[in-house]
C-alpha cells in the first residue's frame, strides 16, 4: 500500500497490507486476550488509558507532523485534533465508572435486581481519515475501558497515525493483543466483516456503511455506524453581529478543507440580511490561504483524497450550468491537491451541491424569506447529523430545530462536538451513538442479576 502526501502527491512510504489470512491471526489474537484483559482491575484499565493520554502529550509534535503529511490538513489542524482526543479521553476516564458500574435498581426485601454491564467480546473498529484521533478514540477507548479487546483498521489514507495510535496503546501498557491494528483498505476491510467479530463499529460513507450493516447483520450482533452528512445552517434576521456571524460561518465551512463529517454542507440566509451576509461571508471566504498545510500561515491544506477532486469540480460545473453564481473560487490550484474555497450562490435542491455530501471546500448559500421555508429546505435530505440556526432569540431558534430531523442541534454554533453529549445520525447518517453516557454503554452488554439469599 503507498502512502502519499497529499499537498506534494509524492510517496511517504510503502506498507504491506494485511491478508485475510493475517486478519484471521489477528482475530484469534484478540479472542484469546479477551479473558485476561476483561479481568484486569477496571482501575488499572484507566491508569493505563491515562497514561496512553500522556503519551499523545509527550508525542505531540511528531504525532501532528505524520497527521498533516498524511491528511493534508493544516499542521495547527492537527495539534487541535489531537487537543481534542485528549479532552475526549479525560472525558471518559472520569465518567466511564459512573455508568459502568453495577446498579442495584430494586430490592424487596427478599431479591436484589442489579443491572451490570459486561464487555460485548471482540470488538471490530473500521474508521475513517479525516479526524482519524476522534473517531478512533470515540470508539477504541470505551471499549477498552469496558473490558473488550478491539481489531482496529484505520482508513488507508491515515494508517501511519493508526499505526502510531496503536504503539502509544502498546507503550502505555495496554497487551499486545488487547489492541490490534489492521493494515489496508477495503479488501482488508472486507476480511473484517467476514469473521465473528462481537460488535462492529464504523464511521465512514453512507454507502459503505449500509454495505457493511448489510453485510454483518446477520451476525446479530451490536452494530454502529457514524456516517455522512449534509448539515444545513440558516442565518436568520435576528443577528446582532453579522460579520462575527460570517466568520463563524465560514470557519464552520472550511474548517479541514471541509473534510468534517459535521463541516457545514450548505447555507440559508433571511432575505432581510442576505445581502450583507453574502459580502461578509464572501471577504471572509477570500482571507483563507491556501497551501503547504507544514506552513503556519495557510488554514487551508490538501484535499486528502486526489480521486476526490473530480467530484468537486462536477458539483461546480453542475450548479453554473443550472444557473449559479461562482462568487469565489471554483477549481483546483496547481497540480496537487490544493482547491479554492468555493462560494456559490442563485443555488437551488436541483443542483448536487445543495443535496450530495461535497466533503470539501465547496458551499452553496441560498436566499429564503422566512423560518418555514428554511424548515422545508433544511429537512430536503437524506441526512441528518447536524442543523444550526444563527438567531439571537433562542426560542425562536429552538422552534426551528425542533422541527429539523437531526441528531445534533447547534444555536449560535455549528461544528463542534462535546463529549457530554450523543454524537449520533439519524436517516443515512447513521445509528447507535458515540460520545456521552451513551457512547460508553455501547461497548457493554446489559446484565439483570436477581439475587436472592
Ligand atoms: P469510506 O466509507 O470510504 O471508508 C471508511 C472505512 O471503511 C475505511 O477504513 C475503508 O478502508 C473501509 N472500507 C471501505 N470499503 C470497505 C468494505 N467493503 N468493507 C469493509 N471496510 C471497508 O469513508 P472515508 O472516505 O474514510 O470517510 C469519509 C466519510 O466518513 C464521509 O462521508 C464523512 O461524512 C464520514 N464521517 C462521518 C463521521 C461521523 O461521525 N458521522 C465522522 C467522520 C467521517
Amino acid at each position: 500500500m503507498r502512502i502519499t502526501n497529499p499537498a506534494t502527491n509524492e510517496l511517504i512510504k510503502e506498507i504491506a497490507e494485511d491478508t485475510s489470512q493475517n486478519v484471521e491471526v489477528k482475530y484469534q489474537r484478540a479472542k484469546s486476550a479477551l479473558n485476561s484483559w476483561s479481568q484486569v482491575a477496571f482501575e488499572k484499565r484507566i491508569v493505563l488509558i491515562q497514561r496512553f493520554g500522556d503519551l499523545l502529550d509527550q508525542n505531540k509534535d511528531n504525532l501532528a507532523q505524520t497527521l498533516t503529511l498524511e491528511v493534508g490538513k493544516p499542521l495547527q489542524e492537527s495539534y487541535n485534533e489531537i487537543n481534542g482526543a485528549r479532552g475526549r479521553i479525560k472525558f471518559y476516564i472520569e465518567n466511564a465508572q459512573k455508568w459502568l458500574a453495577p446498579q442495584e435498581l430494586n430490592n424487596d426485601g427478599n431479591t436484589a435486581d442489579i443491572l451490570a454491564f459486561d464487555p460485548l467480546g471482540v470488538v471490530c473498529n473500521i474508521s475513517a481519515w479525516n479526524y482519524p484521533f476522534l473517531v478512533g478514540v470515540n470508539v477504541f477507548i470505551p471499549s477498552l475501558i469496558a473490558g473488550n479487546t478491539v481489531l482496529y483498521k484505520p482508513s488507508e489514507f491515515a494508517t501511519l497515525t493508526g499505526m502510531n495510535i496503536e504503539k502509544l496503546l502498546h507503550e502505555a501498557g495496554i497487551p499486545k493483543d488487547a489492541f490490534i491494528a489492521v493494515i489496508g483498505a477495503a479488501k482488508t476491510g472486507e476480511a473484517l466483516l467476514n469473521l465473528p467479530c462481537d460488535g462492529y463499529f464504523f464511521t465512514g460513507s453512507y454507502k459503505t456503511g449500509k454495505y457493511i450493516a448489510e453485510k454483518v447483520t446477520t451476525k446479530l450482533v451490536p452494530i454502529g455506524l457514524e456516517l455522512g452528512g449534509k448539515d444545513p445552517l440558516y442565518v436568520t434576521d435576528e443577528i446582532a453581529d453579522l460579520n462575527k456571524v460570517a466568520g463563524a460561518v465560514a470557519e464552520g465551512c472550511f474548517y479541514n478543507n471541509g473534510q468534517s463529517c459535521c463541516g457545514v454542507e450548505r447555507v440559508y440566509v433571511h432575505e432581510k440580511v442576505y445581502d450583507s451576509f453574502m459580502e461578509q461571508f464572501v471577504a471572509e471566504t477570500l482571507k483563507l490561504k491556501v497551501g503547504d498545510p507544514l506552513f503556519k500561515d495557510n488554514n487551508q491544506g490538501a484535499i486528502t483524497r486526489e480521486s476526490h477532486i473530480a467530484f468537486l469540480d462536477s458539483q461546480v460545473q453542475d450548479a453554473v450550468k443550472k444557473g449559479a453564481k461562482l462568487l469565489a473560487g471554483g477549481s483546483r490550484i496547481g497540480k496537487n491537491n490544493f482547491y479554492g474555497p468555493t462560494v456559490l450562490a442563485n443555488v437551488t435542491h436541483d443542483m448536487s451541491i445543495m443535496k450530495e455530501e461535497t466533503f470539501g471546500p465547496l458551499i452553496g448559500v441560498m436566499k429564503v424569506k422566512d423560518d418555514n421555508e428554511a424548515i422545508k429546505l433544511m429537512n430536503d435530505t437524506e441526512y441528518g447529523l447536524t442543523a444550526s440556526v444563527y438567531c439571537q432569540d433562542t426560542d425562536r431558534a429552538k422552534k426551528i430545530l425542533s422541527q429539523v430531523d437531526t441528531g445534533t442541534s447547534y444555536i449560535n454554533c455549528c461544528d463542534r462536538v462535546s463529549p457530554y453529549l450523543p454524537w449520533s445520525g439519524r436517516k443515512h447518517s447513521g445509528v447507535g451513538s458515540t460520545l456521552s453516557y451513551l457512547g460508553i454503554l455501547a461497548f457493554a452488554k446489559p446484565r439483570g442479576w436477581h439475587i436472592r439469599k
